[in-house]
């Protein structure tokens, strides 16, 4: 079969007809989805065919459900990506250059992009990735496309967007901790990151530690744990910084931290440095304790982690245990820097805190307990720290030796030492990522206390509830995925929602602000209705007023009236109004499990903020697993990132369609191997084959063989039904690749050949199949059913509906006897060896009967002389217990001699 030449055909057939451009048209009912828009710096590949697959997919299903259905398509250019390769083009990145190329751009593209910049870019590989959806036959209505941040009557609609959540007090002005890069000088969304998407910013407590005339400074997580300090650590290999802090105290951090203190409004000013190892073996003073501790060195420490400096309980902090056994053992680390070993023996870890289920010493227990040998083991050493934090800030108690905090919890101490440190002195705060974050632009991001930025204020527990209100009435695929927007809803704070630098829309009330790549992309969905129009009739931005966004999208105000002030027309304006109200709301969107704790939860906020009324909030979400390829996540650095066009180059559409789709389902990873494109292709090319002989096909009469098969198909369509409706395509592709093709040869087989079969039976069965794999194989399908003698698009016709009235319970299982029948007779001659005669006993008249239309059959089949059927009553031969016991595992007993 040549898929290639069948895509080209049909794809140029459907673009002729314009099938799949959706128009309003009330007397029918709407089904309105679109794909998350491509980020264009470059061609899609094999990661993003899952997701747009399943969407295409489920669209065609939904089409052939009698839906008019909407697919749109548009294209994401907001932030910094695009800049940033247009930076590293001018400056001959070959790494950006070598990535270029594979997805298809030449020299001259190149030269281009550097000579016109980022726009050109966004230009061209939107055109390229629209070329590649083309191929993989996406039913998409392109006259709906628009680019984010390049087309500027988007950019207006965004400035609308952002009005309208103002005047809503949604948009709030304030003083916050933001994912900084200090590169860029400006907040980095998720994703602007190239690591450490869903990392915030969290507050650490400084202890300051009396030494000298300064403060060593340590940050933590745990300040209710000072009662339990034994030393203080400190990289002897760094050069920390000695800090002047508000003009007032001396601090010693990593010169790391300072640089962070100056974006945590703090006034510094560098005065001085020290060796880390000058400081080993000396005493500071720790905290609320009032205790001289000892310094140590711990090459653990990181001066870009805190303040470079990490106090020590060893008794609740594995590292710090860890670190202590290690220097017992390898003491000759201690007498580099001149420290007598002995001192070791005067650090005894100090137990705290009460919690049920951990000994003495936590640290030791988890320690012991995930066999950890060395410092260097540092998964191992984060999983014991957080089982232990997790455990003691929920249960745990102060111990005896806390002074005034003896039986408090965990919880409330934490609290009151804070506010102790604050109160005496001894304590301040620094601002940390969760986990490390690093920009696009390579540099490592820290936190910095922005004033003046503008935030979505996602804390509002009234809008929160709403978010709430809207997940209780949406679909999940699957369902598990529900919980997780509910617990990103409780844990989402106020976002940053603009930058400094990179494309987008300006803050149309503070135009030195641009609207951020998050921020922009949250209700473009409502934007599709619109642009068709908007495209079509080439509308100026200028007549795109708030008023008339706010009519088209609101129904506030008079068409009329508003036609004439914007100068757009009451006509235009009204069928704008119409496609929104038409297609509106979103019936799926469907994505990357990543996209869950920004993006898809984002686009809740947005939606229920600027719609009051629930009927324009999204109805179902599909959530899926990531692309890997055989068995390995994807890397520029692997090597095994496929562009998608090259892989339809090689193996067609609808090849690739089917083996992705089919991958995996619910949010587990999808696994790209090519072997498998093997099974689906001998599976079309059967079917293609059964199309062709259907003309031999001559019985006349029908017989029991005949309703089995009926039976069977309309099983295979409420398997395939009931799978795809939730986005179950791996389980329904079950029924419509592979039972379903199964029972049509089992039939055929049955019946003595294809000459056998009863002709409008099997051509039924087989349009069906067909049927049931448009929405994978969407050429092939319309390829065979135009072999049938079809004159219509398959993509539209009618969806097969189960009908229980054309199965036949009865005979489905007297059929499955008779299969499992003839497998046991084949085993049982394996073990026997060839025999003459075959004695078959039966529990039921009903089966008897079946099963003697079939001596015949079974006679050729297995070549006895004589075959004898016999109810299980009837005493004539052999053993009735015997036969009794066979007879009840519903199959007939057999006897051969
Ligand atoms: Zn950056």
């Amino acid at each position: 079969m040549d898929f290639k030449k069948i895509e080209q055909k049909w794809q140029t057939k459907w673009d002729k007809a314009k099938i799949f451009e959706a128009n309003v048209d009330k007397k029918k009912k709407k089904f309105f989805t679109s794909n998350i828009i491509p980020y264009v710096n470059g061609n899609i590949h094999i990661g993003h065919s899952f997701t747009y697959t399943r969407v295409d997919a489920y669209a065609r299903f939904k089409r052939m459900q009698g839906f008019n259905t909407c697919l749109a398509q548009g294209f994401h250019a907001t932030g910094e990506p695009i800049i940033g390769t247009v930076k590293r083009l001018k400056k001959g990145d070959k790494d950006q250059i070598e990535t270029f190329k594979v997805y298809g751009a030449s020299d001259k593209d190149i030269q281009n992009f550097k000579k016109l910049g980022a726009e050109e870019v966004a230009k061209f590989w939107t055109k390229h990735i629209t070329e590649t959806m083309k191929l993989m036959g996406y039913s998409v209505d392109w006259r709906r496309k628009f680019i984010l941040s390049i087309t500027p009557e988007f950019s207006r609609f965004v400035e609308w967007q952002y009005n309208t959540l103002r005047k809503k007090s949604y948009v709030i002005q304030g003083t916050h901790p933001v994912i900084w890069c200090p590169q860029d000088q400006s907040p980095t969304g998720d994703h602007d990151r190239l690591k450490g998407e869903g990392e915030s910013p969290i507050e650490f407590t400084i202890l300051k530690f009396k030494f000298k005339d300064m403060y060593i400074c340590a940050a933590t997580l745990r300040p209710e744990t000072v009662f339990g300090q034994t030393n203080m650590w400190i990289n002897p290999d760094v050069k920390y910084a000695i800090i002047l802090v508000n003009g007032k105290e001396k601090w010693i951090v990593s010169k790391e931290c300072g640089e962070k203190f100056k974006d945590q409004l703090k006034k510094i000013e560098v005065v001085g440095s020290i060796k880390g190892k000058e400081m080993v073996g000396k005493y500071c003073v720790a905290p609320i304790i009032n205790k001289e501790i000892i310094i140590l060195p711990a090459p653990f420490c990181d001066p870009k982690i805190g303040t470079g400096l990490v106090t020590s309980v060893p008794s609740h902090a594995p590292f710090d245990w860890q670190a202590l056994v290690d220097l017992k053992n390898n003491p000759e680390q201690l007498k580099k820097y001149g420290i007598h070993p002995d001192v070791l023996g005067k650090i005894n870890p100090i137990s705290i805190i009460k919690v049920e289920g951990f000994g003495e010493h936590p640290a030791e227990d988890m320690i012991k307990k995930l066999n950890i040998k060395n410092q260097r083991e540092n998964e191992k050493l984060k999983e014991a720290l957080h089982t232990i934090y997790t455990r003691e800030h929920h249960t745990g108690a102060m111990k005896d030796n806390c002074g005034e905090y003896s039986g408090l919890s965990v919880k409330e101490t934490k609290e009151k030492i804070k506010k102790q440190l604050l109160k005496e002195g001894l304590g301040d705060f620094i601002w940390e990522p969760t986990d490390e974050v690093v920009c696009r632009c390579t540099n490592r991001c820290h936190v910095k206390i922005l004033e003046n930025q503008w935030f979505l204020k996602f804390s509002d527990k009234n809008w929160k509830d709403k978010v709430k209100q809207c997940i209780a009435q949406m679909k999940f695929y699957p369902e598990e995925a529900r919980l997780q927007f509910l617990n990103t809803v409780d844990w989402l704070d106020d976002k940053a929602c603009t930058r400094k630098s990179g494309l987008g829309t300006r803050l149309p009330w503070d135009k030195e602000w641009i609207i951020e790549t998050l921020s922009d992309s949250v209700i473009y969905m409502a934007y599709y209705a619109i642009a068709r129009v908007i495209n079509e009739n080439k509308i100026l931005v200028s007549k795109l007023t708030d008023e008339v966004f706010d009519y088209i999208f609101l129904g506030k105000g008079n068409s009329k009236e508003l036609g004439k002030k914007s100068k757009l027309g009451e006509k235009l304006i009204n069928e704008m109004r119409e496609e929104f109200e038409y297609f509106y709301p979103l019936d799926l969107r469907n994505s990357g499990k990543d996209l869950v704790q920004n993006h898809l939860t984002y686009a809740l906020f947005h939606h229920v903020a600027i719609w009051d009324d629930t009927k324009y909030w999204p109805k179902a979400y599909g959530v899926n697993g990531f692309v890997k390829v055989y068995g390995e996540k994807m890397a520029k650095s692997k090597g095994n990132i496929i562009p998608l066009k090259g892989l339809i180059e090689k193996y067609g559409a609808d090849l690739v369609r089917i083996n992705i789709a089919a991958s995996n389902e619910n949010m587990d990873d999808a696994d790209w191997k090519e072997d498998s494109l093997k099974t689906f292709s001998s599976r079309l090319i059967s079917l293609a084959n059964l199309v062709k002989n259907l003309k031999k096909a001559k019985r006349k009469s029908r017989n029991n063989l005949d309703v089995y098969l009926e039976s069977i198909v309309q099983n295979c369509i409420k398997g395939t039904t009931e799978n795809y409706e939730i986005m179950k395509f791996r389980s329904g592709v079950q029924y419509s690749a592979f039972q379903l093709l199964n029972e049509i040869n089992y039939y055929i087989g049955r019946c003595g050949g294809i000459q056998d079969c009863k002709k409008d039976i099997l051509k039924e069965s087989v349009s069906t199949a067909i049927k049931l794999l448009a929405p994978l194989a969407s050429h092939v399908s319309e390829e065979l059913w135009s072999a049938l003698g079809n004159k219509t698009f398959i993509s539209l016709e009618a969806w097969p509906e189960f009908d229980k009235s054309k199965v036949d319970e009865k005979l489905l299982e007297l059929e499955t006897i008779f299969k499992k029948t003839q497998e046991d007779l084949n085993h049982v001659i394996k073990l026997a060896g060839k025999k003459n005669n075959a004695y078959l006993y039966f529990v039921t008249d009903k089966e008897l009967n079946y099963f003697k239309d079939m001596v015949n059959y079974l006679k050729g089949l297995f070549k006895f002389k004589k075959l004898e059927m016999y109810k299980v009553s009837d005493k004539k031969k052999y053993d009735p217990q015997q036969k009794a016991a066979r007879a009840k595992y519903g199959k007939p007993a057999i006897f051969l001699e």
